[in-house]
């Protein structure tokens, strides 16, 4: 017979109420009315059950770039991090734009995958910006967007004809905005910091600018653009200004940007260059005042690994991008939840159920018939980060030796366990009582 695993006496993540969740053949189940001797309990006093996490936007370097990561670790150090399914960017090598390489992504992490894993293709073939690769068969073949991530799409009327084919998959384009004429050899924001340093700077208008394009774009289409990874104060104003006017645009931003500014670049740190880059404190009040107003419609993470030799060269010419997977949830409790900007439902809401809409992926819940796909964690639970202990193969974190406020004890896929933390164990199987029903 198969074995029930009971989350006892949890707290259901948005009611906040004491529940115990059966799961059995993958799915959620009703309680059983007697005893049940196989079932395997966890019971911890506070934590929090929800559905898995969702990330729209990681880099798991596959195909062409194990030395970074590969499906199988960046989805372990998702699971970590207490992520069910993750949309991974197709600026790999090669890039992903054809059908045949999101199958090829499909099928490694069907084998490899401890997350669920959606590939997103790439807009223009390899991400050049000069021919449109072909984004209907590739949504045939299961990509649930597309983008040309880590590069802008430059060119206003190609951004437009993608925009014209994506409409008629449904499909969003994600837009990684940035003005290349704007941008030049920028590697960090364009500021104090940066002229202490004497380093060359973004300017926040180089994403703003073509925030404001593709929602103008959105409208004279009638495609769906989501912006990704906004930084700037004046993006969140242009995302907001899209919504008044009802366009099909939503945003996403990632934790680095609540909690960091571009002075954690310090003296020329490598783990705090990323694009867009770490912006000023006004930029980070804006980007909390965007995620409370509702303006912000999912947290993403653009979890992008590098070696370490990579990020120990000079400043200016070490990649841009870090980890961030496995410091997610717990970063989202220690700034957002636990300093009172958010409530605990809605900061999980947009790793979960908001991400999920914006792609269409199946809907998760914790009532019976549901996939079983759950994260345990307690939002109280005190821990520092090792960047030493990431299932990643990426180390570049700038929250090396940080300590944050909630941590992942399991987390469930599909009825199986993808993590678990050390301290959780099964020595007690216990059998339910049935004066324990409900
Ligand atoms: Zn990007």
């Amino acid at each position: 017979m198969s074995t029930m695993t009971l989350f006892k006496n949890v707290v259901h993540w948005k009611t906040g109420e004491k529940v115990t969740v059966a799961v059995e053949d993958g799915v959620v189940v009703s309680l059983p009315k007697r005893g049940h001797e196989h079932a395997r309990v966890l019971e911890f006093t506070g934590a929090v059950l929800a559905p898995g996490l969702v990330d729209l936007h990681v880099h798991l370097r596959e195909p062409g770039q194990s030395g970074k990561e590969t499906i199988e670790t960046g989805t372990r150090a998702a699971a970590a991090g207490g992520f069910t399914a993750v949309a991974c960017m197709p600026n790999t090598v090669p890039v992903v734009d054809t059908p045949a390489w999101v199958e090829w992504v499909l099928h490694r992490a069907k084998g490899a995958g401890y997350t669920r894993v959606y590939p997103i293709a790439a807009v223009t073939q390899g991400q050049k910006g000069e021919q449109l690769a072909p984004l209907q068969a590739m949504a045939r073949a299961g990509a649930v967007a597309f983008s040309d991530d880590g590069h802008p799409v430059a060119s206003a009327a190609m951004m437009r004809r993608a925009l014209e084919y994506a409409r008629n998959t449904g499909l969003p384009i994600i837009g990684h905005e940035e003005d290349p004429t704007l941008r030049v050899d920028g590697v960090m924001n364009e500021g104090f910091t940066a002229t202490r340093l004497g380093l060359r700077g973004l300017p926040n208008a180089a994403e703003s600018i073509m925030c404001r394009r593709d929602a103008d774009l959105a409208e004279l289409t009638g495609g769906r653009v989501h912006l990704a990874h906004l930084s700037a104060a004046q993006s969140f104003d242009a995302l907001r200004d899209a919504k008044r006017r009802g366009l099909p645009v939503t945003g996403e931003t990632c934790p680095h940007y609540w909690v960091l500014t571009d002075e954690a670049v310090g003296d020329y740190d490598t783990h705090a260059k990323m694009n867009p880059p770490l912006r000023s404190e006004v930029d980070r009040a804006a980007c909390i005042a965007a995620i409370v107003d509702g303006t912000i419609d999912c947290f993403a993470t653009d979890h992008a690994p590098h070696t370490s030799d990579e990020k120990a060269r000079p400043f200016a010419e070490a990649p841009f991008g870090i980890v961030g997977l496995e410091t997610a949830l717990a970063l989202t409790l220690t700034y957002l939840v636990h300093p009172g900007h958010l409530p605990l439902a809605r900061a999980l809401e947009l790793w979960t159920d908001a991400p999920r809409r914006l792609f269409n992926l199946p809907e998760v819940d914790l009532e019976p018939g549901s996939e079983a796909d759950l994260v345990l964690f307690d939002p109280n639970a005190e821990w520092t980060v090792d960047p030493d202990l990431f299932f990643s193969k990426g180390r570049n974190t700038p929250f090396a030796g940080w300590s944050v406020k909630g941590r992942v004890l399991a987390t469930m896929m599909g009825g199986r366990f993808t993590h678990l933390a050390p301290e959780v164990d099964f020595e007690h199987q216990l059998v339910l009582p049935a004066r324990d029903q409900k």
